[in-house]
C-alpha cells in the first residue's frame, strides 16, 4: 500500500504499549508491499520520549502530536488531533489497535475523512482485509478498492514488531479548541488486587462455557491442585459469574505465559488465544475436532472433558504418590 500508513500508538504512564507494535508490524507489511512509509503517532501534552521509542522500534517518522487538552484521553481529543495531522500530513491509512481507543476513535475519524472504517481486522491479503464479526465468530473478507482506510488491528493478529530501526521524531501542535471536547476526564481507577496472579502461574488449568455452571469447576479445581497449578476460564465463565473476572484470560482478561497451559472445553476464539498463545506446552480438549483452539495445541484431546479431565487428575495423583 503506498502513501504514509499511520499507527496509532497507545501509551500508559508514557511508555509505549506492547500492543500498539502489533499495529507497527502491520503497517510495515502494508508499507512493504506498496512502497509506502510507516508512521506512527504519540498523542500527549509531550509526547516526544514515546515517539523516539517508538522511532527505534519500527516507525521511519513518529509524529509527536502535542498539546495541552490531550492531557488525558478523551475521545473527542484524539479524534480532533488526528483529524488535523491525517489532513495536513497527507496520511492514507490509519491503523489503531483493537481497544476501547480504537473503538471510540476510528469510526469517528473515519466518518470524518469519508474513509472507510473496518474493524477488528485479522489479515489483509493484497486489497482483501479481514475481519472478525459476531464476536470473532465469524471473519469477513472485504476488498478495498484502492481507498485508504481508517482499521483497528485485533490483539494477536499479527506480532509485536521486535526489530531496531532509525527513523524522526517530527513534533506535531494539532491546535486544539478545548472548548470543543465534550468529554471530561474523571479518574483512573484500579481494579481491586484479586487473590490469584495467573501472569505469574507456572501451571494453568482452564475450563469454558461447556462446563455449565460454577459447581462444575470443581472437576477443573481439582486437576490444577493435583499439578500444583492456577484456575483459568474463558470470558462467558466470568460473565455468568461462575469464577470472579481474575481468573479470566484472554485479551479482556490476563495475559499469561505459563510452562503449562491446560484448555478444557473452550473453542479457542481470538479474544482467549491471544491471551495463553505464549504458553510453553499447551494441552487442549474439546469434543469438537475442528476447535480453532487445536490450531495452537501441541497435544490435543479429542474427547469429553468430564471424562478426560478426571481421568488426566487421576494419573497425575497416581504419578505423584509413585513420587
Ligand atoms: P464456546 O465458544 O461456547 O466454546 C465451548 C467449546 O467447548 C466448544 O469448542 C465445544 O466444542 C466445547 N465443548 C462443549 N462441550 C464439551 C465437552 N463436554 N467436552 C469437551 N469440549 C466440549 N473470551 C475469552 O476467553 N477471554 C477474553 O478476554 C475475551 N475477551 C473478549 C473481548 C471482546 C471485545 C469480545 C467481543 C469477546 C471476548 N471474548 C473473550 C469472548 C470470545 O469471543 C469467546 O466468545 C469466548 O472465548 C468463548 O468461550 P468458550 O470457548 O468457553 O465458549
Amino acid at each position: 500500500m503506498a502513501g504514509k500508513i499511520l499507527a496509532v500508538i497507545e501509551t500508559e504512564d508514557g511508555r509505549v504499549r506492547e500492543s500498539s507494535y502489533e499495529v507497527v508490524e502491520l503497517a510495515r507489511r502494508l508499507a512493504a508491499a506498496g512502497e509506502g512509509t510507516v508512521c506512527a503517532a504519540v498523542l500527549g501534552t509531550d509526547p516526544a520520549a514515546a515517539a523516539g521509542e517508538v522511532v527505534r522500534r519500527g516507525a521511519e517518522v513518529a509524529y509527536a502530536v502535542g498539546d495541552l487538552a490531550l492531557a488525558s484521553y478523551t475521545a473527542d481529543g484524539y479524534a480532533a488531533a488526528l483529524k488535523a495531522l491525517v489532513k495536513e500530513r497527507e496520511i492514507g491509512t490509519v491503523l489503531f489497535s483493537h481497544s476501547p481507543v480504537g473503538w471510540d476513535v476510528a469510526p469517528k475519524l473515519a466518518a470524518a475523512h469519508g474513509m472507510p472504517a473496518l474493524m477488528e481486522v485479522i489479515g489483509v491479503d493484497g486489497a482483501v482485509w479481514t475481519r472478525g464479526v459476531f464476536n470473532g465468530k465469524l471473519h469477513m473478507k472485504m476488498q478495498m478498492e484502492g481507498s485508504p482506510v481508517v482499521a483497528t488491528v485485533q490483539k494477536g493478529a499479527y506480532p509485536a514488531f521486535e526489530g531496531e530501526t532509525t527513523g524522526e521524531v517530527e513534533p506535531f501542535a494539532p491546535g486544539l479548541d478545548a472548548g470543543a471536547i465534550r468529554q471530561k476526564f474523571v479518574e483512573v481507577r484500579s481494579a481491586p488486587k484479586g487473590k490469584i496472579d495467573l501472569a505469574a502461574a507456572d501451571i494453568i488449568v482452564s475450563g469454558g462455557r461447556s462446563l455449565g455452571g460454577a459447581d462444575k469447576f470443581d472437576i477443573i479445581r481439582d486437576l490444577a491442585d493435583a499439578l500444583g497449578g492456577q484456575v483459568g476460564a474463558s470470558r462467558p465463565v466470568t460473565d455468568s459469574g461462575w469464577l470472579p473476572h481474575e481468573h479470566q484470560v484472554g485479551s479482556s482478561g490476563v495475559t499469561v505465559k505459563p510452562k503449562l497451559y491446560i484448555a478444557a472445553g473452550i473453542s479457542g476464539a481470538i479474544q482467549h488465544v491471544v491471551g495463553m498463545k505464549q504458553s510453553g506446552y499447551i494441552i487442549a480438549i474439546n469434543r469438537d475436532k475442528e476447535a480453532p483452539i487445536f490450531e495452537v495445541a501441541h497435544v490435543g484431546v479429542v474427547g469429553d472433558l468430564f471424562e478426560v479431565v478426571p481421568a488426566l487428575t487421576k494419573a497425575v495423583q497416581e504419578a505423584r504418590a509413585k513420587g
